[in-house]
C-alpha cells in the first residue's frame, strides 16, 4: 500500500511522465531554495509561534511578532547554501517588506485571536481514502494542516496560508480539494467534537480570506476524484514494473504552461530531439535529407494540403451551382473534364433517437463507425468498465502528426 501526498496526486495531474521521472524512477533532482520559499516558511512558522503563544493564553504584542518573523528569515537565509535568485530586480528587502506586510495587516485583522480555540499547527496527518477495503487496497493520504481551529459552535477550521502573489480565480479548485481531503481526516479523528468542518485559506498578499463549508455533498465527489486518481497510478504502477524495459506508455507525457520550468525536460520524449545532432535519412526511393529539414517540409507540405482542400470546396460549391443553374451533367475545362452527379444522402434528425431504432432492431453494428478518439475519452472517464475494454478493444500503437509554426522560445 503506498502512501500519497497531494502534491504528488498534483504532479500527476500536471504530467504523468513528470511523475513517473520524479517518484517511481526517483530520478535526482536538485533541490534549490529561493527567496519565495524562504519567505513562506518564515511567515508560516512566525504563524506557527503565535499561535503557540495564543494556546497558552499569552498575546504576544505586534511588535514581538515582527521580530520574530526577522529572527526566522536570518535564521532561514544563513541555512541557505548556493547564491538565491532574486527575479525581476527584487531584493532581499523586497520579500522581507512582503513579510512584515503580511504579518501587520493580519494582526490587525485577528488580534486578540480568541476567535477560536486552536487545537494544532503544523500537524501532520495520515489518513485513508476508504475505510472498507481490506489492507491492500487501502489508498492513503498524507499532508500538513498549518491550523486548525475549534470555534464555539462546534465548528473545526482548516486554516491554510498562502504567500503568493497570485490571488486563485473562482474556478481554481487545487488549494480547496487540498482541504476538502483533509476535512476526511478531521471526520475520522474528531467526528464526536464536531458538527461542522470549514476549510480557511488566507490569501495573506491579499489580506483576503476563502472560507467554505465541507459538506457530504463536497466532500464525497473529492474523495471518489482522488480515489479514482490514485487506482490510475496504481495501475500505470503495474505497467511500468510488468513490461519488458519499463512500458514507456504507462506514463504519458503531457504537455502543459509548466514544461519549460520542467527538471527534466532533457530526459522528456516530447522534448529530447532538441538536442540531437542533425542527422540524414534516406526517404522516397534514393533521396536523402537531413530530419530537421523533413520537419519543416512536412509542414510546409500539411499547411499546403490544408489551403488545397479549402480551395477544392469552394471551386466544387461554385461548379455545381453554375452547372445547376445551366442544366448540364459535365463541365469541359482546357486539360481536364468534370462529371458532375447528383444523388440523395440521407442524415439524422435527432442522432440519439435514430441510434436507439437501429439497436432495437438489430441494425447497429452495421451502421457504427467509432471514431478512435472517442473509445479513449470513454476509457479516461471510466464509462466503460475494464472487462469491457478486455473483452472489445484490443490495446494499439497509434501515430499522429501535427504540424505546428515553430516557437522561439519554449
Ligand atoms: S517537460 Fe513537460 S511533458 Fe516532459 S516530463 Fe516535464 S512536464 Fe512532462
Amino acid at each position: 500500500m503506498s502512501i500519497y501526498s497531494f502534491s504528488q496526486i498534483w504532479v500527476y495531474q500536471q504530467c504523468p511522465k513528470k511523475y513517473q521521472f520524479q517518484y517511481i524512477d526517483k530520478l535526482e533532482k536538485e533541490f534549490k531554495s529561493s527567496p519565495d520559499l524562504i519567505l513562506g516558511t518564515s511567515v508560516h512558522s512566525c504563524l506557527e509561534w503565535l499561535y503557540q503563544q495564543v494556546n497558552v493564553f499569552r498575546i504576544p504584542t505586534k511588535e514581538e511578532v515582527l521580530n520574530k518573523f526577522h529572527e526566522i528569515w536570518e535564521k532561514e537565509i544563513k541555512e541557505v547554501w548556493t547564491d538565491l535568485l532574486y527575479k525581476w530586480e527584487q531584493t532581499a528587502e523586497d520579500y522581507i517588506r512582503r513579510g512584515e506586510h503580511y504579518i501587520n495587516d493580519y494582526y490587525e485583522k485577528y488580534s486578540p485571536f480568541n476567535q477560536s480555540k486552536v487545537i494544532g499547527t503544523e500537524m501532520m496527518l495520515t489518513f485513508d481514502l476508504n475505510t472498507d477495503g481490506d489492507e491492500k487496497n487501502k489508498k492513503s493520504f498524507r499532508g500538513i494542516i498549518d491550523r486548525l481551529d475549534k470555534q464555539d459552535d462546534e465548528t473545526f477550521v482548516i486554516n491554510d496560508y498562502k504567500t503568493n502573489k497570485q490571488l486563485p480565480t473562482a474556478d481554481d479548485t487545487e488549494y480547496r480539494e487540498q482541504l476538502t481531503l483533509y476535512g476526511l481526516w478531521i471526520r475520522q479523528k474528531y467526528g464526536k467534537y464536531l458538527k461542522t468542518i470549514k476549510a480557511k485559506l488566507h490569501f495573506l498578499h491579499f489580506d483576503e480570506f476563502d472560507e467554505r463549508e465541507i459538506t457530504d455533498e463536497v466532500l464525497n465527489p473529492i474523495v471518489e476524484k482522488y480515489t479514482k486518481l490514485i487506482e490510475e497510478i496504481e495501475k500505470a504502477k503495474v505497467q511500468y514494473a510488468e513490461s519488458f524495459n519499463n512500458d514507456k506508455n504507462a506514463f504519458p507525457t503531457k504537455a502543459n504552461n509548466f514544461c519549460k520550468f520542467c527538471e527534466y525536460q532533457n530526459l522528456c520524449p516530447l522534448f529530447l530531439h532538441m538536442n540531437y545532432w542533425d542527422e540524414t535519412v534516406s526517404w522516397w526511393e534514393l533521396w536523402e535529407s537531413s530530419v530537421k529539414k523533413l520537419v519543416d517540409r512536412y509542414a510546409e507540405v500539411s499547411k499546403q494540403a490544408t489551403e488545397l482542400d479549402k480551395e477544392k470546396s469552394a471551386i466544387k460549391e461554385v461548379l455545381v451551382e453554375y452547372a445547376k443553374e445551366k442544366h448540364v451533367e459535365q463541365l469541359f475545362g482546357n486539360t481536364s473534364d468534370l462529371g458532375i452527379s447528383s444523388g440523395m444522402n440521407y442524415s439524422a434528425k435527432d442522432k440519439e433517437k435514430f441510434i436507439q431504432y437501429l439497436k432495437n432492431h438489430g441494425l447497429y453494428d452495421k451502421a457504427a463507425d467509432i471514431p478512435f478518439h472517442k473509445i479513449n475519452s470513454l476509457i479516461k472517464s471510466w464509462d466503460l468498465p475494464e472487462e469491457s475494454i478486455n473483452e472489445y478493444l484490443e490495446w494499439k500503437k497509434s501515430r499522429k502528426l501535427t504540424p505546428k509554426k515553430k516557437k522561439d522560445a519554449i
